[in-house]
């Protein structure tokens, strides 16, 4: 199957279900009870879109963006991907697709800490087979665009909060994916340094679709657009 469907959203979630722990195996023991943590989501995303994932804890918003990244496989439903229905691939698709066209950022950056900010933005091309020397450049310019020219052989320990974050935020872009998605990534952040890291999200996202998921007004206000979860279910679908 082929991906890069031009014309529809760049993410559609259909019916979307998600169980975990859910086996059907006789021997499940009572610990192993499944909790269903998505009941029939339907969510589109277009290009350009700013999309804000709200919900108090547990409403099941890293569960979505761990399947629209195909991290996951939801228990029924479709998650498509510029057209291609992740649940429909194999688990080499699926990771084909997310290096080829998802960026994630997470809340705690998940930097590898004995690597530079280069090399770390540069890790997810190694992945995709560029050579080293070209590898080095687009992480030095990736760096540069967010701000960090002058850090580019720092270690993350050696970095803010603020800092480490665009470094993952340059990470995430390395493979100029078309979406960007972002578990609440100012959570970590003061207010100010949280608001510029979310200019940058929405800067860089112009032309891809980012979703970010959040239970901060401030990082909600920036969306184009809110879906508003509870208990896996979404309740409010607000432009
Ligand atoms: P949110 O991101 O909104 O906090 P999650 O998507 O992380 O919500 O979680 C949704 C529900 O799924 C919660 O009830 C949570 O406890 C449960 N859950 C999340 N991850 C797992 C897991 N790996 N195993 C079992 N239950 C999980």
């Amino acid at each position: 199957m082929t991906v890069d469907d031009e014309t529809g959203p760049a993410v559609r979630l259909e019916d979307v279900r998600h169980e975990y722990g859910s086996t059907t195996g006789r021997f499940r023991s009572r610990s192993e009870q499944a909790v269903t943590a998505l009941r029939d989501v339907s969510i589109d995303v277009e290009r350009g879109e700013v999309l804000g994932l709200e919900g108090p804890s547990g409403s099941g918003k890293s569960t979505i963006l761990h399947a629209i990244a195909g991290l996951l496989v939801p228990t029924a439903g479709a998650v498509s991907v510029l057209g291609t229905d992740l649940t429909e691939l194999s688990d080499r698709g699926r990771t084909r697709t997310r290096r080829r066209h998802v960026g994630i950022v997470f809340q705690r950056f998940h930097l590898l800490q004995s690597l530079s900010a280069r090399a770390n933005v540069a890790l997810p091309l190694v992945q995709v087979g560029l050579p080293k020397s070209a590898r080095r450049e687009r992480a030095t310019t990736l760096l540069s665009e967010v701000g960090l020219e002058d850090r580019v052989t720092h270690l993350p320990g050696e970095l803010s909060g603020g800092e480490r974050q665009r470094v993952a935020i340059a990470r995430a872009l390395s493979t100029d994916p078309d979406i960007l998605v972002a578990d609440e990534p100012t959570g970590e952040l003061d207010t100010d340094t949280g608001a510029n890291v979310l200019e940058l999200l929405t800067d860089v996202g112009r032309d891809r679709a980012v979703i970010v998921a959040s239970h901060d007004a401030a990082t909600l206000a920036v969306a184009d657009r809110v879906v508003t979860l509870r208990d896996g279910t979404v309740i409010e679908d607000e432009r």
